[in-house]
């Protein structure tokens, strides 16, 4: 078994994004500029939208963290939205999600300009990703490909199961695994809570990706010998021995899972500091007008 570190991964790819982001502005450019809202008090999202301000630091981006009130509006919300589109310092921007009940979703992620949409979540990006048309990747299912690349994984005509049929990371992961590229060219079954025989359909993947949000879901019954298991799940789960008093949960029973597998992503350390890496990425895409002019 061999562990695909996500810390050791991303720092490469962070140092990489430096470099470029250093030669960028030596030729002239300006310096990247991320821009996140943050609606509520989440405790989760707000150690997310923290390591990703942390992280534009770390590789030379600028950054900007706007921070609202849960009982903020959906029209002070998409006020806030339209502006960061206006701002023509700002490259890109994300709305860090869940956002509160009260507002929708989907509203939001179609009001952000599909030129700034640097978490790949417009409609526009996810059809011209679909069509194989350059496109803001969302930073998770990114992550993942990276990962994979990194270690030299061969995809070609391997069975990938993905777990999970979300609209950020099970549907487009199972989008690009399918796709007439590298990583891709797998065939794929997409599997979700109504699916009969999961475990069945499991132990037949070369490739199997986890991302249903249930701690340890998947144990060594469901597991084909040397297979590829990539652990997208962050659960907080209570734990009394922790100066935090929770733990972090994947999705895989990795103790159980990793004597079986030939390549496995740890939780915390694995795909969730990938994600990180595919924001940076684009945002330094957006900056450098790759995708649109
Ligand atoms: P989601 O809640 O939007 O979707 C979960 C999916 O799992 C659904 O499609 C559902 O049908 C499926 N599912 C639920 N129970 C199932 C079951 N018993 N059998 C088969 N399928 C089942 O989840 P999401 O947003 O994709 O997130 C999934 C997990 O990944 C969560 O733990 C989340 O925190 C984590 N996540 C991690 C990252 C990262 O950067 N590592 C990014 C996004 C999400």
């Amino acid at each position: 078994m061999q562990l695909l570190d996500g810390k050791a991964i991303s720092a490469q790819i962070k140092s990489e994004i430096k470099i470029e982001v250093e030669k960028w502005i030596a030729s002239g450019g300006k310096k990247p500029h991320l821009a996140a809202i943050l609606v509520g008090q989440d405790g989760a999202s707000e150690t997310y939208v923290a390591s990703k301000i942390r992280s534009c630091e770390e590789i030379g981006f600028t950054s900007t963290l706007l921070k609202f009130d849960s009982d903020t509006s959906e029209e002070e919300l998409l006020k806030a939205v339209e502006s960061l589109n206006q701002d023509p310092d700002v490259d890109g921007f994300i709305v860090q999600l869940p956002l509160p009940k009260h507002i929708s979703e989907n509203t939001v992620m179609e009001a952000v300009d599909p030129k700034k949409d640097v978490d790949g979540f417009h409609p526009i990006n996810v059809g011209r990703m679909c069509k194989g048309l350059p496109a803001y990747i969302s930073a998770t299912p990114f992550g993942i490909l990276e990962m994979l690349i990194r270690a030299g994984i061969e995809t070609s005509g391997k069975h990938c199961v993905v777990i999970g049929r979300s609209q950020i990371v099970g549907l487009p992961m199972s989008i690009l695994m399918q796709r007439n590229d590298y990583p891709g060219n797998c065939t794929v079954t997409i599997t979700h809570s109504k699916t009969k025989n999961l475990k069945e359909i499991c132990q037949t993947a070369d490739i199997l990706i986890v991302a249903l949000g249930r701690p340890e879901f998947v144990t060594a019954d469901y597991i084909k010998e040397g297979a590829v298991v990539i652990d997208v799940g962050i659960t907080r789960v209570e734990d009394a021995t922790k100066k935090s008093g929770f733990a972090i949960k994947g999705d895989v029973n990795f103790a159980d899972v990793a004597p079986k597998s030939s390549y496995i992503t740890p939780v915390p350390g694995g795909v969730g500091l990938m994600t990180i890496c595919g924001l940076l990425t684009n945002t330094l895409k957006a900056a450098r007008k790759e995708i649109y002019a």
